[in-house]
């Protein structure tokens, strides 16, 4: 039996700058759609130093994170956002990974996305384009770190509604 019978299974994925600021982001798309997931949600996001450091918190004590933060928020690229989507479909976690292959663009498969437009910056940075979830767990982690239920099209995690008084942005009505 294939792994199309088994369970829907979620992933984060994040086109990072460098993918955005390269104009890569239809090739990036176009390849992960050669998984046959579902994108369920999508959005530009202007990363804060809080998003990155928790995102990307288990790498906290590692020599390269000071460097990643700014690489996640586009302090070396035109482009300072990344876009952040859902996929889902059985097997999201794993299908993306081995789309994206391996961390260390120069260790990826040639023809992975990391392979085909990844590279390592002078400083020692993999710029490799896109992130990933790795497992159930962070892509659960992961997922409620940038998106809110409302901007998911499926009901993925139990979620509840809660009274807010908050001051919102909203557009000028002009006169017609
Ligand atoms: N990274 C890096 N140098 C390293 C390892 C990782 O610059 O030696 C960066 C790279 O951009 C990677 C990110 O840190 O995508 C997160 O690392 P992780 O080990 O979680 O790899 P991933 O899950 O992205 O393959
Ligand atoms: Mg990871």
């Amino acid at each position: 039996m294939t792994d199309e019978a088994g369970p829907k299974e979620q992933t984060l994925v994040l086109i990072k700058p460098d993918g955005l600021s390269k104009s890569l982001t239809g090739n990036i798309l176009t390849r992960l759609s050669e998984t046959k997931l579902e994108i369920a949600a999508a959005k530009c996001v202007h990363v804060s130093r809080a998003l990155a450091e928790e995102h990307y918190k288990s790498l906290r004590d590692k020599p390269f994170f000071e460097e990643l933060i700014e690489y996640l928020q586009g302090k070396f690229h035109s482009r300072k956002k990344v876009l952040a989507l859902v996929y889902v479909g059985p097997g999201a976690i794993r299908k993306v990974r081995e789309l994206a292959g391996a961390t260390n663009p120069e260790e990826a498969d040639a023809v992975s996305i990391r392979g085909q437009y990844g590279r390592i910056t002078t400083k020692g940075v993999y710029e490799n384009v896109i992130h990933a979830s790795s497992n159930v767990q962070e892509a659960e982690r992961e997922i409620k770190l940038w998106f809110e239920p409302d901007e998911i099209i499926y009901d993925l995690y139990p979620a509840e509604t809660v009274e807010v008084k908050a001051k919102k942005r909203v557009w000028v009505k002009t006169q017609k």
